[in-house]
């Protein structure tokens, strides 16, 4: 059994799918508070918090897990740095509980979801693991945190972990009826197909002046379904036997906010109102992924490579949504 925390949320649930649909039984771990029921993937489903390490030992005692993969987090960068408290807590402090029960029981393969946030400012692109990590946000601290608290506890006690650092998860799965679904909508693809489909007014472009070749930023936009896909492969590695490891997953292309804008116009065939805000702070002009490592070592090859397709897919979740 594979123990998935916040595998009702986006890319959780994703990941459910992956396993199940590869021949893994699965159980999640998960309180809803940002977390879909409609997203559940299998009945294998525990409502339980990670702040309250008896709910996670219970859940250990029920099931027999194997291993874990780790999405149960805040991801809010905004409310990171508004609300710090929540993101110390919800982050690490979960994080350690989980890891303190999966050690009481001898479970020490672990797949964490980590972010690009933890790199910071780009000193160079593409940004490969080699990287130097400095967040500069809460929310990437406290990602930056939990992998150096791996590390320790993966050489003290044998915790095995793969982090996973995500660079834009996008899209959804289009048999499945899952997709993204934040509340309140801070994501780029989701907002400018809601404004497609008159939901929203217009969106706000967060700055136009930036050194790039539209003057909006560029992003690693990375299919939901190629992420999910990385930890299955990430897993089987560790149950080949695989060290401790960290690898980017992006497609390791960039795609410009107003490109993001034009194909999404030309998807749906509405127009996309803007509105050319100021600069959002913390926000980077390029980042875009290395993605060499997870390709050579995870054998993982991006199956969705252009942001056409990406869009596509979030539009059919978009007019299909049930969340
Ligand atoms: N962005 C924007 N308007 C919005 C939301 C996002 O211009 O309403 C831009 C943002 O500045 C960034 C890109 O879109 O350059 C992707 O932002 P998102 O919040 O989707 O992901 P992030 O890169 O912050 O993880």
């Amino acid at each position: 059994m594979i123990l998935v925390t916040g595998g009702a949320g986006y890319i959780g649930s994703h990941c459910v799918l992956e396993l199940i649909r590869s021949g893994y039984d699965c159980i999640i771990l998960d309180n809803l508070s940002e977390g879909h029921i409609e997203a559940l993937q299998t009945k294998n489903f525990c409502k339980a918090n990670l702040s309250n390490i008896d709910e996670i030992r219970e859940v250990f005692r029920q099931y027999s897990v194997k291993a874990v993969i780790h999405f149960a987090a805040s991801c809010y960068v905004g409310e990171s740095v508004l609300n710090p408290q929540k993101y110390y807590y919800d982050n690490v402090i979960n994080s350690l509980n989980l890891f303190k029960v999966m050690l009481e029981n001898d479970v020490k393969k672990i797949v964490f979801s980590s972010t690009c946030a933890t790199y910071g400012n780009p000193e160079y692109t593409p940004i490969d693991e080699k990287h130097s990590q400095n967040p500069v946000n809460t929310y990437g601290r406290t990602k930056l945190m939990t992998e150096n608290i791996l590390q320790d506890y993966s050489r003290a006690y044998g915790l095995k972990y793969t982090a996973l650092r995500y660079f834009n998860a996008s899209g959804a799965d289009n048999k499945a009826q899952i997709g993204e679904s934040h509340d309140p909508e801070t994501h780029l693809i989701p907002l400018a197909l809601e404004t497609a489909s008159g939901k929203r007014e217009l969106i706000k472009v967060f700055g136009d002046d930036y050194d790039t070749p539209d003057g909006t930023c560029i992003r690693d936009y990375i299919h939901v379904n190629d992420l999910a896909k990385a930890h299955r492969l990430a897993l089987e590695k560790m149950f080949d036997g695989a060290d401790s490891n960290f690898y980017n997953l992006g497609t390791g292309k960039g795609v410009s906010v107003q490109e993001i804008i034009n194909i999404s116009e030309k998807i749906t065939g509405k127009t996309v109102k803007k509105e050319i805000t100021a600069r959002r702070p913390g926000d980077p002009a390029i980042l875009f992924a290395d993605n060499l490592k997870a390709q050579t070592e995870l054998g993982w090859q991006p199956q969705y490579l252009n942001i056409e397709d990406i869009i596509s897919t979030a539009w059919h979740w978009e007019q299909n949504r049930k969340y």
